[in-house]
């Protein structure tokens, strides 16, 4: 694994370009309740990038992996907490795109986005930039972590352990801060976790409240989390963690080999139309064109009876 800014560009210039992997984290600083650091997001998304460069390091040793720093703000609709860093859906998509296009002219041919942050949005607005680039410059870029967060509605098996399965059906809806967020952490450093999480209290979210975030806002307020953070484990953590790098260890090789790599591009929300970048941007486009053929309707209408 090499680091790019410790790389000289005459080694970049060298590098095989289609056995070579390039891994960007992508996600926010933001408040993960009382007992978790903002940092969150980012901390799992780069263990998670670091198990599966071992993975891959391990069974296909000819491939040269590269990481960078990550990225570290997103889409976002939590609100009411100081500490977070969240930016329009169309920043993240720029910022995206920009960046991608800078790292596909230097020839690289696989670069995989590690957007470790659940929210549909930021997941989405990523995944169009990489849709842009792989139709301008040929297919480079992926962000994989959309359908793994959506494996459920796409029919991706993501091969749960029994016992994180069991959770997951007993404590579901847990979106934020919760078992699975703590529990990873756990697993990656316990002082990172306040020693009274296990006081916290359960906070439910429906699925479908996810969409208004006013009432999220509502629900969790003072605290921050949404689900069950006093039930995290150090040992759910493990497997949690574990099953994360599996799962990215399998869709980049898929992606890099170009073999039933599509089910990976895109979270299944990606199809629906308001929840895509440009969403309003096209209706007010539309709206305009509408206004501006009924004037020019009008106009032509006035001149003809003038004439008449
Ligand atoms: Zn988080």
């Amino acid at each position: 694994m090499k680091d790019v800014l410790k790389m000289t560009w005459k080694e970049i210039e060298a590098l095989p370009k289609d056995k070579t992997i390039l891994f960007l984290t992508f996600a926010p600083i933001e408040e993960h309740s009382h007992h978790l650091p903002l940092g969150v997001d980012i901390f799992l998304g780069e263990t998670w990038k670091n198990m599966a460069i071992d993975l891959i390091f391990k069974k296909n040793p000819d491939y040269h992996l590269l990481t960078m720093p990550a990225i570290p703000f997103a889409q976002g609709s939590i609100k009411g907490f100081p500490g977070c860093i969240h930016v329009s859906q169309r920043t993240v998509y720029r910022v995206t795109y920009e960046i991608l296009k800078k790292i596909a002219s230097w020839g690289l041919k696989n670069i995989v986005i590690i957007a470790s942050h659940g929210d549909p949005k930021h997941l989405i607005a990523i995944e169009e930039a990489c849709d842009k680039i792989n139709k301008k410059h040929g297919l480079c870029a992926i962000s994989p972590l959309g359908a793994f967060f959506s494996y459920d509605e796409l029919g991706i098996d993501l091969d749960f352990p029994e016992k994180m399965q069991e959770m997951l059906s007993n404590y579901p809806n847990d979106y934020h801060a919760g078992w699975i967020e703590t529990s990873a952490i756990l697993a990656i450093d316990e002082n990172m976790v306040k020693k009274d999480f296990r006081k916290l209290p359960d906070i439910k979210v429906e699925e479908k409240e996810l969409i208004f975030p006013d009432k999220v806002s509502k629900k969790i307020a003072g605290f921050g989390h949404i689900g069950f953070p006093r039930l995290a484990t150090k040992e759910l953590g493990e497997l949690i963690n574990t099953n994360s790098a599996e799962y990215i260890y399998k869709a980049t090789m898929a992606f890099v080999t170009r073999q039933d790599y599509k089910k990976y591009q895109h979270h299944s929300l990606h199809k629906i139309p308001f929840l895509r970048t440009n969403f309003m941007r096209n209706i007010l486009s539309v709206f305009g064109l509408v206004v501006g053929m009924i004037i020019i309707y009008i106009w032509i209408i006035h001149k003809y009876q003038q004439l008449r």
